[in-house]
């Protein structure tokens, strides 16, 4: 169809009618798709197959669910899929996906059957492995033990539980949301890490937006983690001996929600998020609540504030020392160490058993309410 038949022709390819304006570009929704998914393909360049690679590396996607993760996944198994179908092309890597079912951490949830099923049958390639969150104690058998010495006296660990159990008797055992939702964090991280290990993958794509990123630094410092914010927010090496990268930094959630509400192979697969009440008290909601509410809020007014947070965070170096001592939990760094706050955390008894824990982790057990 000629353009001058377009009320509104859009820019790129000037034959459909722009559905979509991004960044000052009118797009149609293919134009749309290929701009957004540009962002995340060059950074896979990095995995592009050179003349000396013998083993394709495996890439671990944990998939929530969620949008941004899904988004992710739909972006990468594309990429996938055109370098397969060229006649000499090399697929830059091999791609595993981790569901880690949402109703293990939060039983309100509901089921995702019916999703995970749509989703085997739709991305039909990658390999996929559905854990709950109490598979943790398997693939970190030391975590029993680390939860017991970190929970302390206040909190009777009973071992004759089952893992499920016994995890859930943990987190209820935490007093604020704040900390609930950070030490959910480092559970969940903790076990995408060891999930890759355990396949030999060498990174693992997350599928956090820019807005996402910028809620989380700012969260991360207001909790004590300022030290472990390296590896949370910006592309490298985890104290896991995996890359951490955040292939969707460039983009803001409501580019995400655009894209997805183009694809409609993702529509009976993800999970919407639930509308954001402003009836909630502010008190109780954790600070990860309350940043991404506010870089939401803020991020629709002035995204390029936010994107310099994001931006600005992935340029922090890791201030892991070699040798350096680090969280038996969460894995960063503990104090006196160079780029930590040099805090000692102590609990309200005074007793030093938490000294083989970090300072952020300190502020989250269950005899401190804080
Ligand atoms: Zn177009
Ligand atoms: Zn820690």
């Amino acid at each position: 169809m000629p353009a001058k038949e377009l009320s509104r022709p859009c820019m790129d390819c000037k034959e459909a009618e722009t559905v979509f304006t991004v960044r000052k570009r009118q797009l149609c929704s293919d134009c749309y798709k290929h701009f957004i998914a540009f962002k995340v393909h060059r950074r896979m360049e990095i995995y592009r197959p050179g003349k000396t690679q013998e083993v394709r590396p495996k890439i671990l996607l944990p998939l929530s669910l969620g949008v941004s993760s899904s988004v992710l996944l739909s972006m990468v198994e594309a990429q996938i899929q055109h370098q397969l179908a060229k006649p000499y092309g090399k697929v830059f890597f091999d791609l595993h996906v981790l569901v880690i079912d949402p109703s293990s951490i939060n039983p309100s949830n509901a089921s995702i059957d019916d999703n995970y099923k749509v989703l085997l049958e739709t991305f039909q390639s990658p390999a996929y492995t559905r854990l709950s969150i109490h598979d943790i104690f398997d693939y970190v058998p030391d975590m029993k033990e680390i939860i017991h010495e970190y929970a302390g006296s206040q909190f009777a660990d009973d071992s004759s539980l089952s893992n499920e159990d016994r995890l859930s008797a943990f987190r209820a055992s935490i007093s604020t949301a704040t900390s609930a939702a950070d030490l959910d964090y480092v559970l969940l991280t903790r076990l995408v890490a060891a999930v890759a290990q355990k396949h030999g993958c060498k990174s693992v794509f997350w599928g956090d937006s820019d807005s996402r990123l910028a809620a989380r630094a700012l969260a991360g410092v207001s909790k004590g983690r300022g030290a472990s914010m390296t590896w949370q927010v910006s592309d490298g090496m985890s104290p896991w001996g995996v890359r951490f990268e955040f292939p969707l930094r460039d983009l803001y959630k409501t580019e995400l929600l655009q894209y997805a509400s183009v694809c409609p192979e993702l529509s009976d697969i993800v999970i919407p998020d639930a509308p954001l009440s402003d009836n909630v008290l502010t008190k109780n909601l954790s600070i990860d609540e309350l940043m991404i509410r506010y870089v939401q809020n803020q991020g629709a007014k002035y995204p390029g504030i936010m994107s310099n947070v994001a931006r600005t965070a992935n340029k922090l170096e890791s201030s892991c020392i070699e040798g350096g001592a680090s969280c038996a939990l969460c894995g960063g760094p503990r104090g006196n160490v160079k780029g930590n706050t040099g805090v000692t955390a102590t609990t309200q008894s005074g007793d030093s058993e938490g000294s083989q824990f970090c300072y952020g982790c300190m502020r989250s057990r269950p005899d401190l309410k804080c």
